[in-house]
């Protein structure tokens, strides 16, 4: 895009701007992803995690940006004497506006997807079958929110011929404002699930706002089988269903589905166009099958004849919109993106590696060819190599034929090699050490193999968590409590067993208040980490109290010794204000103050200005316990008391208070106070199973592959003192997890199942430290690297919980650090 400021402030009805001639040529929502200074607009915008407004000076006096659209104007706006301010009534408005208009004025074919799962696999689908025709730009990822869209949209140029734009809603109402951004022509409806979400009163209507999408389309493409949505599309555009069962009026009628090796082959019936045609795709799900017809469609309305459909097909390839992040070797840490390899890719995968800088790391990308997206591959290298400049990458290396052949126009120092072959025959993991490592693949030379050589942990068992489903679990709470509530983030015991620094990374992102810890050795490394947000610890000792000033490190005060002694030091330190966390013992009984000792703890704070109160709170004991409902209401009681005595010594000060942990959120809104502390809700375990957290999504899952596979008669006795006993000709799978990796043995004797190839396997004999056997009878086709599930999909953790007799939080906090832990994006 390129608009004068003044033509932007016409477009979105602001005032004159007062330095008129300033060109605009990017947008920015979020000031942590500004590449380019010089023509970036800044929308402001307030958001649940966050407030664009407190980054306006910083991106003015160390960004450079210049140009500003905001609903009030900075009190300090005289300091900042050449830019411009928009101001508007809402600045998401503006952004919208600014999109459609730019939208409008394009020539662009759009093509706008919305549905329950699928969207980013049609679009990214119908962008390879499209693109040798027309130049296409799509929306990058999966940007399809209410800023994502927008800036999608915004990436029209003058050459665009079509658009294809994914739109994700969560809450009714959304969609009417996406679809008057987008106006779209074709409108695609992929599919609906069946989970209830909060905020939609039913499915039903969870799927006429979706389908608000097509309400000016001229074409409306959907699975004509399904009834739920062909009821739900408005009256208007025509009807392009398609079936797999004959369902009168659809316009494509697949006739044959035939799967073979890994390929399907579809057979299919155009009404309109009257023509039959045959094509073969390299999978076999259900769900590519589905999203290769719903892309057939498409193609079809679009006027592609069989012929060129049949040629493009068999080409396409899964969309993997996985982010890794892992340990490397030599204390390295690595983000694998195996996404699209297009300039927008690359330029949200900078962004989030960005968001993980830490002291301690040089920063390295390994790059793959990138996909030009019909654009003149000199410019893309040369935008990519501008880019990396701006990152201030240290590190880069190339890897595929098109980027050795323009190692020349990336920045100097760079490194390429025609093929993984050669780079893996050139360099050792030992040439890489304290790196943050990027790799970006492209779909034909993928970078796998490279990113397993950096690896730090190489063998198959992975406890793998989903950062999104963690975002949706604290979206889940927040949207429960008001939004001025704080929201502290228990990342203690290592979060849960997940692994700390990923998550904390991702809930300060998210806009999180706090994160807690148990002991000051899990903030110290935090810190390291380069989480920079405030941090509690809930057990402080005495014998470290350094680490806690260093570190600054919010400690919990328990006792009137303890705070004396961090008086005493913050003293020594000359440090005033210092913020503590009063604990209230409300009726746990562990730790923490009762009311006729807390005029004590009053008089010592009173006494000096070196720390402070910042809060005061207390925990609930028997929150998911209907039966103790009582006592849970005593100790509101008994806490508010305690918070009233304290803020009445403290008259002038702002002291907040919190006593709700996650269950306590969902069935006691009304006690949210200032905060709320989210622990094992953020891990996607329900406490209470009456509904109310239906929503929540396991954030883990724990797997491995079999290593071996035996046949063994009836009465073969299998491990250890011979405790598994064969009682019919049996198939037995070994599997390297044990003990030591945290499978209880408990879970042996066919106690637990694992999960293979979607069938329940229960073990046999012992647990060993290090392996343990499974039954894989009747299964065909097990194998040697099969992978089998302990627990995630489709074995709950609450489900080995139960057969523990424990509680999911011991069972996610005993896996063993020697498994390597690997986080993701969808
Ligand atoms: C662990 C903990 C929480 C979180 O409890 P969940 O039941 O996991 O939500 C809250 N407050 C304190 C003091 C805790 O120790």
């Amino acid at each position: 895009m390129d608009y004068s400021i003044s033509e932007i402030a016409r477009i979105i009805n602001a005032g004159s701007p007062a330095f008129p001639d300033h060109r605009i040529t990017s947008l920015l929502t979020d000031s942590r992803s500004l590449l380019d200074p010089s023509g970036t607009l800044f929308f402001a915008l307030r958001t649940p995690s966050g407030d664009g407004n407190n980054y306006i000076a910083s991106l003015y006096a160390h960004g450079g940006v210049r140009d500003f659209v905001v609903d009030t104007i900075p009190a300090d706006a005289s300091s900042m004497p050449q830019a411009n301010f928009l101001k508007v009534p809402s600045v998401i408005d503006a952004l919208q506006k600014l999109a459609a208009s730019h939208r409008a004025k394009s020539g662009a074919r759009v093509i706008a997807i919305t549905g329950s799962r699928g969207k980013t696999t049609v679009k990214e689908w119908l962008y390879r079958l499209i693109s040798p025709d027309l130049r296409v730009v799509r929306s990058p990822r999966s940007y399809n929110s209410q800023t994502g869209v927008p800036l999608s949209l915004c990436a029209i140029d003058s050459g665009t011929e079509m658009a294809i734009i994914e739109a994700g809603i969560s809450l009714p109402g959304e969609m009417d404002r996406l679809e008057s951004v987008i106006s779209p022509e074709i409108g695609i409806f992929t599919n609906i699930g069946a989970a209830h979400s909060h905020g939609f009163s039913d499915i039903a209507q969870k799927c006429r706002e979706k389908a608000s999408l097509m309400r000016r389309c001229r074409y409306a493409v959907y699975c004509a089988d399904n009834r739920l949505i062909s009821d739900s599309l408005p009256q208007g555009p025509d009807r392009v269903g398609w079936t797999r069962l004959d369902t009168p009026g659809a316009a494509l009628r697949i006739v044959r589905v035939s799967k073979a090796d890994g390929s399907s082959t579809i057979d299919y019936h155009w009404v309109p166009g009257a023509l039959s045609g045959q094509f073969t795709i390299p999978f076999t799900s259900e769900r590519d099958i589905e999203n290769a017809v719903t892309s057939l469609a498409v193609m079809l309305l679009l006027g592609t004849d069989p012929a060129t459909i049949a040629d493009r097909m068999p080409l396409l390839r899964p969309v993997r919109t996985r982010l890794d992040v892992a340990d490397g070797v030599n204390d390295c840490q690595m983000i694998h993106d195996t996404f699209s390899s297009g300039i927008a890719s690359l330029s949200l995968s900078l962004d989030f590696m960005s968001r993980r800088v830490t002291p301690d790391h040089t920063l390295t990308v390994i790059l793959g060819d990138i996909d030009t997206e019909g654009l003149p591959a000199a410019d893309v290298y040369a935008r990519a190599a501008a880019m990396l400049r701006l990152r201030h990458i240290d590190r880069i290396i190339g890897i595929g034929p098109e980027i050795n052949s323009r190692s020349s126009s990336l920045p100097a120092g760079s490194v390429t090699y025609p093929s993984v072959e050669e780079f893996l025959g050139s360099v050792t993991p030992d040439d890489f050490r304290s790196e943050l490592i990027l790799i970006k693949g492209s779909q034909d030379e993928p970078l796998g193999n490279v990113a397993r050589l950096l690896e730090k942990r190489r063998n198959g068992t992975v406890l793998e968590i989903n950062l999104d489903a963690v975002v949706d679990n604290f979206n889940f709470f927040r949207s429960r409590v008001r939004p001025d509530t704080g929201m502290v983030c228990m990342i203690k015991a290592s979060g849960y067993g997940a692994g700390s620094h990923e998550l904390a990374k991702t809930l300060q992102s998210q806009g999180a208040s706090y994160l807690a810890v148990a002991v000051h050795d899990e903030g110290v490394d935090l810190r390291q980490a380069g989480i920079t947000m405030p941090i509690i610890v809930l057990n402080p000792a005495v014998d470290d109290l350094n680490a806690i000033f260093d570190s600054h490190l919010e400690p919990e005060i328990y006792s009137v010794d303890f705070l004396r002694s961090l008086i005493a030091e913050a003293r020594r330190r000359g440090i005033k204000d210092y913020p503590v966390h009063i604990k209230i013992d409300s009726g746990m009984h562990r730790l923490g103050f009762r009311l006729d000792t807390l005029p004590e703890v009053i008089e010592v704070l009173r006494s000096q200005d070196c720390v402070s109160p910042s809060s005061i709170f207390s925990h609930l004991c028997a929150a998911d316990d209907p039966s103790e409902d009582e006592y849970t209401l005593r100790q509101f009681d008994y806490f508010e008391r305690c918070c009233v005595m304290l803020r009445s010594a403290f008259p002038g000060r702002r002291i907040l208070s919190h006593i709700l942990n996650s269950t306590g959120i969902t069935r006691f809104p009304g006690q949210q106070r200032d905060m709320v502390r989210l622990g094992i809700g953020l891990y996607g375990i329900r406490t209470m199973h009456d509904g109310s957290q239906d929503e929540l999504r396991p954030i883990s899952s724990l797997s491995t592959s079999v290593i071996s596979v035996k046949h063994w008669e009836a009465g073969t006795t299998i491990g250890y003192n011979r405790r598994g006993i064969l009682s019919r000709d049996s198939v037995i799978a070994t599997v390297p997890v044990g003990y030591a990796d945290g499978i209880n043995r408990h879970l042996g004797y066919g106690n637990a199942s694992f999960c293979v190839r979607g069938v329940l396997c229960p073990t046999v004999g012992s647990i060993c430290m290090d392996s343990c056997m499974i039954d894989v009878t009747g299964i065909p086709g097990v194998q040697p690297g099969d992978r089998v599930e302990i627990f995630g999909d489709s074995v709950p953790v609450e489900a080995i919980a139960d057969t523990l007799g424990t509680i999911p939080y011991e069972v996610l906090t005993s896996i063993s650090q020697r498994v390597k832990r690997v986080y993701y994006r969808e």
